[in-house]
């Protein structure tokens, strides 16, 4: 039987809609899957704010990070991807492959294939008010927030690309970015570490953490309490804003059960295979060394391949 018959009576759900998830649609969808896509909790993922993408092949100048995942939804879409704002709960692996998928509002859907494409989101602080003040002066988001705080002095925690490109991108606004990094060396790539490190508007507080956030109880952030890991010396730097941008947590609570994780928390897989028929995985979620938006997209369409020969080989 043609691919494209045994594949149209069969139900192929992506979780996740950043590039993984998004590559991985364009590929079933053209193959005639008609793969549904769950948005889950950040559609887009993480990258959908990033301002400015500078390496992916095919933008000389760069692409934003909205307009990149906006253009693959549309191709997706163009194909037969259909698109539904929920988020999984719970996987529960089906004994002949595939699982159900318990959501949020209470629903279960079933999949013959699942491609989890969960990425990751932005890691916290874990300060005590930091829930508080989210939005009233801490930020994970220069893109969305930076513009509230203008004229302001303005703090960046992260020692990353992300940290790197949040701190220049607020120099748009800021009167001054300082930089806080728990370490003496920035663990971005080098273009952008020596960008922040030449900008005239940031300063970099090296072995620097951040102790406490004040004022919770003034429902806003007026200033950071730093403490020198080096020296121990406290310190009290006031600012306008915070902007957190100390790394990511794999997105893998609906199948912590199911799936192996490794010790960050990251799925175990084989390329796109896990462990369970039927289910495959790509981008971020099992990827703790590269998550690039170009190496998500080329393990989207990897999954997106397997679950058509995984599909084929069933037979039916
Ligand atoms: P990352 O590379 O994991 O960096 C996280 C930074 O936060 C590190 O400097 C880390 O310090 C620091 N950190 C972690 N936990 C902390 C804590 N509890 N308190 C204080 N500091 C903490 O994360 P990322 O910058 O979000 O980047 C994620 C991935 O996306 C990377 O592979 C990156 O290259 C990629 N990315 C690429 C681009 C681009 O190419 N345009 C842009 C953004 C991101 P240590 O260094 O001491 O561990």
């Amino acid at each position: 039987m043609p691919a494209g018959i045994v594949a149209r009576m069969k139900s192929v759900v992506i979780l996740g809609s950043g590039p993984a998830g998004l590559t991985a649609a364009v590929y079933a969808a053209r193959a005639g899957l008609t793969p549904l896509v769950l948005d889950g909790p950040n559609p887009g993922g993480p990258l959908i704010t990033t301002p400015l993408i500078e390496n992916i092949p095919g933008f000389p100048d760069g692409i934003a990070g909205y307009d990149f995942v906006d253009q693959m939804r549309k191709q997706a879409e163009r194909f037969g991807a259909a698109f539904r704002s929920a988020t999984v709960v719970k996987l529960d692996p089906a004994e002949g492959g595939g699982g159900s998928l318990r959501l949020t509002d209470g629903e279960t859907l079933h999949a013959d294939v699942v491609i989890v494409a969960t990425g990751a989101n932005h890691r916290t602080l874990g300060l005590p008010g930091e829930t508080e003040l989210s939005g009233h002066g801490i930020s994970y988001c220069a893109t969305c927030d930076g513009a509230f705080h203008r004229d302001q002095h303005i703090a960046v925690i992260g020692g990353g690309d992300t940290a790197m490109e949040e701190a220049l991108f607020l120099t748009r606004f800021a009167t001054q970015v300082t930089v806080i990094h728990r370490r003496d060396a920035f663990r971005a790539s080098k273009i952008m570490a020596n960008r922040v490190l030449e900008h005239p508007k940031i300063e970099v507080r090296w072995n620097a953490v951040v102790q406490e956030l004040i004022d919770p109880a003034a429902g806003k952030l007026t200033a950071l309490k730093l403490k020198d890991t080096v020296t121990a010396e406290e310190s009290t730097l006031e600012v306008g804003a915070l902007f957190v941008a100390i790394g990511l947590v794999p997105a893998t609570q609906p199948f912590q059960d199911v799936l192996e994780c490794d010790a960050n928390g990251y799925l175990v897989a084989t390329g796109p295979f896990t462990r369970l028929p039927g289910v495959f995985v790509a981008g971020d979620v099992a990827d703790s060394r590269y998550r690039q938006a170009v190496t998500a997209a080329g393990a989207g369409c990897r999954a997106a391949i397997e679950a058509m020969h995984y599909l084929e080989s069933l037979g039916e």
